[in-house]
C-alpha cells in the first residue's frame, strides 16, 4: 500500500513488524558538537525499545576527536555490551602512521567486532586523498567495506577515490541537510548516479523542505541511507522525516533499513558474533 507507514504515524498506530529500521549514522558519548544536554550510551538502546530498531550504528566522540584508538576499544566494548543491536564504526586517524593504521583496521574490524569504518578530515586535518587514509581505502577495497564520511572534500575527490576503490562503499553523510546548501550539490548527484558505489545519507541538524524527496527523486531510493546523529541529535526528528516524506512505502523502507542491511551484508568479513548482554535481551 502505497502510503501505509505516512497514515500508520499519522494515525498514531504501532509500526509494522516487518519494517527494518536501522539507523546507519549514530554516536555516543558529550561532549558533542550540538551541546546536547546528553549523550549517554543508555540512550542508545531507547529508539531500539520505542520504535524496534533494529540496529544503530555508532561512533563514539573519543574516535572522532582526541583518542581515536580509543574510541575504537569504545566502540567494541558497546558493541559487546548491547548485543547485535549496538554496532559499530572503526576510526582511522590519517595522523597515524601506516603501520599503527593497519594495526588497528585488524584489531577492529578482522578481530574485533566492529563493521565498517568513519573517517573524519575535519577534525583530523587531512585531505580525503591525502597518504594517510590509504590503509583505510586500500582495507574497505579489500574486504567491501562501508566508509562513512562528511564530504569527502569535494564531489570531484569522492569522484576518483570511488573509481579508484571500486569494491569500497563510499557513505557521504548529512546530504539531506548540510549538503542540500552548497553549489557542488548537483555535482554529488551526478557523481552518485555514474559510481554504483556512492550512497548519500539523511543525516542532518537542518531539515530544508523537501530535501529527502528531492534527492530521491535525483539518485533513486536505492542510493539514499537512513541516518540521524543520535544520540547527539533527535532520533525521532530523523525518522520523522523519512516517515512523514512524500514517498511511496517501498521507497522508505529501503531508506530506512533495506539499503544499509545490504551493504553490511555484501562485506567479506563475514558474520560477526555477538555476545547477547541482558541489555539486548530485554530490547528484544
Ligand atoms: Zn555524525
Amino acid at each position: 500500500m502505497k502510503n501505509l507507514l505516512f497514515r500508520t504515524v499519522k494515525n498514531g498506530l504501532s509500526l509494522p513488524e516487518d519494517l527494518v529500521v536501522i539507523d546507519a549514522h549514530a554516536h555516543v558519548d558529550p561532549p558533542c558538537v550540538f551541546g546536547t544536554v546528553c549523550a549517554h550510551e543508555q540512550g542508545l538502546l531507547e529508539p531500539i525499545r520505542r520504535f524496534n530498531v533494529k540496529a544503530v550504528y555508532v561512533t563514539p566522540i573519543d574516535s572522532i576527536l582526541t583518542d581515536t584508538i580509543g574510541g575504537n576499544t569504545r566502540a567494541m566494548e558497546l558493541v559487546a555490551r548491547y548485543g547485535g543491536r549496538v554496532r559499530g564504526y572503526m576510526v582511522v586517524n590519517p595522523n597515524h602512521s601506516r603501520k599503527v593504521s593497519e594495526q588497528e583496521l585488524n584489531r577492529c574490524l578482522l578481530e574485533g567486532n566492529l563493521e565498517a569504518i568513519k573517517l573524519h578530515s575535519f577534525f583530523h586535518d587531512h585531505p580525503m586523498d591525502g597518504p594517510g587514509y590509504e590503509p583505510a581505502l586500500e582495507f574497505a577495497d579489500e574486504f567491501h567495506l562501508c566508509v562513512l564520511s562528511h564530504t569527502w572534500d569535494s564531489p570531484d575527490t569522492l569522484c576518483k577515490l570511488a573509481e579508484k576503490y571500486p569494491n569500497a562503499f563510499f557513505y557521504v553523510a548529512h546530504f539531506t541537510g548540510n549538503l542540500m546548501h552548497r553549489p557542488e550539490t548537483r555535482k554529488y548527484i551526478d557523481i552518485t548516479n555514474a559510481h554504483p558505489n556512492i550512497y548519500l545519507d539523511t543525516t542532518s541538524s537542518a531539515a530544508p523542505l523537501g530535501a529527502v524527496e528531492y534527492t530521491v527523486e535525483a539518485v533513486g531510493a536505492d542510493r539514499v541511507i537512513f541516518g540521524t546523529d543520535y544520540n547527539w541529535l533527535s532520533f525521532e526528528f530523523g525518522f520523522g522525516k523519512i516517515l512523514y516524506a512524500d514517498l511511496d512505502d517501498e521507497s522508505k523502507r529501503k531508506i530506512l533499513g533495506l539499503n544499509f542491511q545490504g551493504i553490511i551484508q555484501r562485506s567479506l568479513l563475514g558474520p560477526k558474533d555477538f555476545s547477547q548482554s541482558e541489555s539486548s535481551k530485554r530490547a528484544d
